[in-house]
This record gives structure tokens, C-alpha cells and sequence, in this order.
């Protein structure tokens, strides 16, 4: 089945979604990213967008920082979006990636005089982390300090410098620390710990982007299962003592950590409350949770 791209304003085949060699972008990384799930439900034979438009509120925030501006609203950018899923037709777990970009073909480092355009495209795509326990590496790579709390692509280099050092050291996935020495998170993923039955995790001052999955997951604690969540500084030693951890990401999804640093965290099985929340999240994304509906959009 082939995939669409939203590409120049128009749907077209996305092995037709070319960009010119000059794009500003690529050279000076100057692009706001986004990932969005689509989950497919099975019985229901429907594939819901999980909180589309809380994703596209950070990309628009971020287009703010790198000054760009979109000629298309947050409801817009829904809009496309389910339509380019729906397109697709795939009946699977899908992933999109709509991307903000400085799209002048032209070289120099700015962000000014530069003309901007947004394109989306959807693939299938599973588990990012496809093992059901992950090993992490606390890594040699820091969070950059002045970095803005945004999803911009240029930032990622950071991330995939830790993600190669740490797979290159035997594990799944790297965990940085803030440039002061606490734990920040994953390439592409927050970290939370559960220490004295309620989960703790870094805060947003702690380099961190705000992760829809981290909220998802705070919100569904609390209300499901009574637990609360501290945000707070951690520090390294914490992640080899808590009884528990695992990974958010809306990639990632929940992801439960076995060891860090070649140290078993409780058992090194997936931990009871991580398990239970990952059983609640999966109904949730699915459409499967009446209390949630207003998280899911609909594409069929
Ligand atoms: N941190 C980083 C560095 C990420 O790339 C991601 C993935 N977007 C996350 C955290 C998790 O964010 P979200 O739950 O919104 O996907």
C-alpha cells in the first residue's frame, strides 16, 4: 500500500516528496518536528490519532522560537493530518511525521529572510524500542544547556550521538543527564522512576522536552491507579536504586527498563505499577477507554 505525503500543499505519493538539495534546512537544521501516533483498533476496524492536536500545539510553539510561521492553524494541521492518514488507508499502527521547515533555497546561518512551508507523510511503523525490556546507558553526552524546549531538528544530533555511543556499548538506549549531572532522558524518550510506590520524574527544568506521552502517563497514574508523580531532580545514583523504570515517548510508547548501566533494577522484570500503566495506556490510545475518547480522533 503506498504512503501519501502532504507535501507543497497538495497529497501526493511520497516517493514523489523531493526537496532540493539547497533547502535551507538541511544544512543549518533550522525545523520543528513532530511525532504523532496513529493506533489501530482492530475490532473497531478504525485507526485513532492519539491527542493530535496537543502535538501540534508544540509545534506550533516551536515554530515560534525559529520564527517561523505556518499558514496553516492547529485545527488545520489536524485536519490534513487525519485526511493524509486516511488516504494511506493502512490498517495497521501507523507514524507521522509532519515537519516545519525553513524551505527557501538558499545557504547562510539565520533564521530571518527565509521562507517557511510544512509538510507531513505517515508510514507504518511499530514499536520504536522493540524489545519488551530495555537496557539502558546513562551516557557521556549532556543535554545542551541553552537548548529551547522545543522538538527542532538541529538539537537531535546531541540525541543520536548518545543513541550510537550507548547501542555501540552493548545497550538499547542511552539515558543523558542535564549539563549539572542529573538525569535528563532518553534520545527520544522520558524517563520516570518509581521510588516509595509514586512515580519520579525530571522536571521541565531539567533539559527535557515536555512529552505528551510523560502527561499522558502523569494523568493516567493519578486517575487510574491513585499514584503521583513528583517531578523533580534526579540524580544518576537514584536511576540504579528505584525499584522501577521505564521510557514514554509517543514512539516508544511505555517501555520498561531492565537494567541501567549494568545494574538490574528490582528483579529485572518488567515492575508492577510499569506493567499496569502499560496495560492502561494501550487501552487508551486504542479508542478501547469511553473516559479517554476525547484524546482519540477518529480517521475512518
Ligand atoms: N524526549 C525526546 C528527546 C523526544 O524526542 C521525545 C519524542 N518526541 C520525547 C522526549 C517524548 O515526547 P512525546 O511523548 O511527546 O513523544
Amino acid at each position: 500500500m503506498p504512503s501519501y505525503a502532504f507535501f507543497q500543499k497538495k497529497f501526493i505519493p511520497l516517493s514523489e516528496a523531493k526537496i532540493g538539495v539547497m533547502t535551507h534546512f538541511i544544512h543549518y537544521g533550522i525545523a520543528i518536528f513532530e511525532g504523532i501516533r496513529g493506533n489501530w483498533n482492530s475490532k473497531q476496524k478504525q485507526i485513532y490519532l492519539f491527542r493530535v492536536k496537543e502535538h501540534y500545539e508544540r509545534l506550533q510553539s516551536g515554530c515560534r522560537v525559529l520564527r517561523i510561521s505556518l499558514p496553516y492553524t492547529v485545527d488545520e494541521l489536524c485536519q490534513i493530518t487525519v485526511e493524509l492518514v486516511r488516504k494511506c488507508g493502512f490498517q495497521e499502527d501507523v507514524y507521522v511525521r509532519p515537519v516545519a521547515y525553513k524551505s527557501s533555497q538558499a545557504l547562510g546561518v539565520r533564521l530571518h529572510d527565509l521562507e517557511e512551508d510544512f509538510l507531513a507523510f505517515v508510514i507504518p511503523w511499530g514499536p520504536y524500542l522493540d524489545m519488551d525490556k530495555a537496557r539502558c546507558g546513562v551516557s557521556s553526552w549532556r543535554r545542551p544547556k541553552e537548548a529551547p524546549q522545543a522538538k527542532i531538528t538541529g538539537l537531535y544530533c546531541i540525541n543520536a550521538l548518545a543513541k550510537t555511543e550507548a547501542v555501540e556499548n552493548g545497550f538499547d538506549e542511552a539515558i543523558m543527564l542535564t549539563p549539572d549531572g542529573y538525569v535528563s532522558e532518553g534520545s527520544g524518550e522520558n524517563i520516570f522512576l518509581v521510588i516509595n510506590g509514586k512515580l519520579v520524574t525530571p522536571a521541565s527544568y531539567n533539559n527535557i522536552l515536555m512529552g505528551i506521552t510523560r502527561d499522558t502517563v502523569i494523568k493516567l497514574a493519578k486517575n487510574e491507579l491513585g499514584i503521583e508523580t513528583i517531578e523533580r531532580s534526579i540524580d544518576r545514583g537514584e536511576l540504579y536504586t528505584a525499584k522501577e523504570c521505564f521510557l514514554t515517548g509517543t514512539a516508544a510508547n511505555i517501555t520498561p527498563v531492565a537494567e541501567i548501566d549494568r545494574r538490574k533494577l528490582g528483579n529485572g522484570e518488567i515492575g508492577e505499577i510499569t506493567g499496569k500503566l502499560q496495560k492502561i495506556y494501550s487501552e487508551v490510545i486504542r479508542g478501547n477507554n469511553p473516559k479517554y475518547l476525547d484524546w482519540c480522533t477518529p480517521v475512518y
